[in-house]
């Protein structure tokens, strides 16, 4: 049987990583990525892509190359989000309540 492939298809993650590896040590928010791409797609799908390309990325480059994200900040009380497991945006301070809060940032860079 044969199987059609259609050889120019890049999935959007590969796009995703592709603009992050082509530029290195610069930080995009999903925002950013959402438009640099012109995808149709949400911030927290960009946030899940994102946390599938970390693994991929370690795991290509064998530990060389690491996604890192620059933390949310609450714009009212200066909060750093600086735990967070995953790539997200809180909708809230913990410590002022505000929802002023600062997107995450996310780059590639050699370790
Ligand atoms: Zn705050």
């Amino acid at each position: 049987m044969n199987v059609l492939r259609d050889e120019g298809y890049e999935t959007v993650r590969e796009r995703i990583m592709k603009l992050l590896l082509d530029n290195k040590g610069e930080f995009f928010t999903a925002y950013q990525i959402i438009a640099l791409l012109g995808l149709d797609l949400k911030p927290r799908d960009i946030y899940r892509h994102l946390e599938h390309i970390a693994k991929t990325i370690r795991r290509r480059s064998g530990g060389r190359l690491v996604l890192v994200m620059k933390p949310p900040i609450c714009l009212n009380c200066g909060y750093v989000f600086k735990d967070l497991d995953k790539p997200r945006k809180p909708s809230k301070c913990p410590r002022c309540h505000s929802q002023r809060i600062s997107d995450p940032e996310f780059a590639i860079i050699e370790k």
